[in-house]
């Protein structure tokens, strides 16, 4: 399904202590949709006083929230998942407008962040401290909590979806949360302000300033933030986590990605050559999870006949959607001509893919499939962050693990196979931080936490379940001691 689109350019204003304020630079920037290039929204271009203004109103409340019991403040996420629901389909036409990708998925991410929302909402009865008498009269506890003001920096990729793998957990935990959404897709932050405002959430808990890289600079760096998350592309990743570190600040940072597939000959051929084709060309290959680089080891001409087959049957517009901005459609094309320059086989051209008229002023790339790379070439090792899956040849299992294993990025591998011992030998030696067997797109559901390795993450933890829980709030001990004896020693 195309995404509706607004009857005028929609208008993305800060949101700050409660309402929406326009910059106080005064500047926008233009919105287009991937889909046709239409101009679909201005969004704010704030500076550091629009994040000054942001942290003071979060500072301000963010004692009252921290004291409020965690079972009142679970109250407002209930009604905040009800109001989520409600809204899905506005969520979803909004985030796919934006970001390229089809309705459908944009449901989908919806509804992932709605489990992040549901996880954070069971936190109350997860963890109830801990308690000890650990000598005569004297009991030790423990009791979880926040940070104050803390930030989180999302790419275009998820506009609802990723910026959900952090501020339910981290407002849950009590925290008042401050999120820098990606200048591209900038309306579903929009409603979802608006949605926690309805739910009930007092002004200051959840704020949102739209800008670049210098509204995130001016957010690690304001002393009243504590924590920063980051997902983005690895570059990036590494300066937020760098400079917010710097300032002796908590960070967590998220990557890019070079996901390897690594594909055994005795793989059942249906749900391999689905689950590979859909990763790849889902979200347009616009995901960190999307499969990269096919490892084929050994003889497995007829499976990859049958993903060529699955992949040149997408409808674009229907069933992928679009590129995110031209200059990506130009980088895509520049890096499949060059493979073809070194003599890979294009299996399926996505260049010459049929495309509806009404999306002539996109920016579209169909399925693409290189065939033959050579293991140290930029298809085969390099984020193209696109439709498009290169083939590396191998003979052996240690030889597809030995590539996987030279991968700089760390965020999934999957293996296809029957074998239990193949799959429990790549679980095992690979060196990603999630792993799929026979499933291509191996995303840990809550409460097990998402999170890569290597140059996809940097920083200690994941960013969802239990390590979100950790990420955001500190362990505060107590000892408390109540006894009617006089006496003591060194222990008591
Ligand atoms: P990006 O790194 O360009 O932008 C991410 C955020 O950083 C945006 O909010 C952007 O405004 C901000 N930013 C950009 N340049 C900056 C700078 N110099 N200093 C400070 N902030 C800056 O990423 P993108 O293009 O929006 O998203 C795609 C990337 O995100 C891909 O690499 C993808 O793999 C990655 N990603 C990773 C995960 C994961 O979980 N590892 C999930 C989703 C996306």
């Amino acid at each position: 399904m195309t995404p509706r689109k607004p009857t005028q350019p929609i208008v993305s204003n800060n949101y700050i202590g409660g309402e929406f304020r326009a910059p106080q630079t005064g500047a926008f920037a233009p919105v287009h949709s991937p889909y046709d290039g239409e101009l679909v929204g201005q969004v704010a271009m704030s500076d550091a006083r629009d994040v000054a203004a942001a942290v003071a109103a979060a500072h301000a409340a963010a004692p009252k929230w921290a004291a409020t019991p965690i079972k009142e403040r679970s109250l407002v996420l209930f009604r905040m998942r009800e109001l989520m629901l409600v809204n899905l389909d506005a969520l979803a036409h909004v985030a796919a407008r934006e970001s390229g990708k089809t309705v459908g998925e944009a449901q989908a991410e919806v509804l992932k962040g709605i489990e992040v929302l549901e996880f954070a909402l069971s936190m109350q009865n997860l963890d109830a401290g801990g308690a000890m008498e650990v000598s005569r009269g004297v009991i030790c506890t423990t009791r979880r909590a926040p940070l104050g003001v803390v930030a989180g920096i999302v790419p275009f990729n998820f506009p609802v979806m990723v910026p959900m793998w952090m501020y339910p957990i981290a407002i849950a935990a009590g925290n008042a949360f401050i999120l820098k959404p990606s200048d591209r897709v900038p309306t579903a932050s929009t409603l979802i302000a608006q949605l926690w405002s309805d739910a009930g959430l007092p002004a200051g808990i959840f704020s949102v300033v739209h800008g670049d890289g210098a509204v995130v600079n001016a957010i690690i760096d304001h002393p009243h933030v504590e924590a920063v998350a980051f997902v983005g592309s690895t570059p990036v990743a590494k300066l937020v986590y760098q400079r917010t570190t710097a300032l002796g600040k908590r960070a967590l940072a998220l990557g890019g990605a070079k996901n390897h597939i690594i594909l055994a000959p005795d793989a059942d051929p249906a749900i391999a050559a689905a689950g590979i084709a859909d990763s790849f060309t889902g979200c347009a290959g616009q995901r960190c999870m999307a499969a990269s680089l096919l490892v084929a080891v050994g003889p497995c001409e007829s499976i990859i006949d049958a993903i060529v087959e699955r992949a040149a049957s997408i409808h674009l517009g229907e069933q992928m959607g679009a590129i995110i901005t031209p200059a990506s459609l130009t980088r895509l094309q520049a890096a499949i001509a060059e493979a073809q320059e070194h003599g890979a086989l294009l299996r399926l051209d996505g260049r010459s893919a049929p495309l509806p008229a009404e999306f002539a002023g996109g920016n579209w790339l169909g399925p693409t499939i290189i065939d033959g790379v050579t293991p140290a070439s930029r298809a085969a090792t390099e984020e193209l962050f696109g439709p498009v899956l290169s083939i590396v040849r191998v003979p052996t299992l240690e030889a597809a693990l030995a590539l996987e294993g030279q991968n700089a990025y760390g965020n999934a591998t999957s293996v296809f196979t029957q074998s239990g011992a193949v799959a429990q030998k790549v679980a095992e030696a690979s060196t990603s931080g999630m792993i799929g067997v026979n499933i291509g797109v191996p995303v840990p559901r809550e409460p097990f936490s998402f999170g890569g390795t290597k140059q996809s993450r940097f920083g200690h933890g994941d960013i969802t379940g239990q390590a979100g829980i950790e990420f955001w709030t500190t362990v505060k001990k107590i000892t408390t001691k109540w006894t009617l004896q006089p006496d003591s020693s060194w222990m008591s």
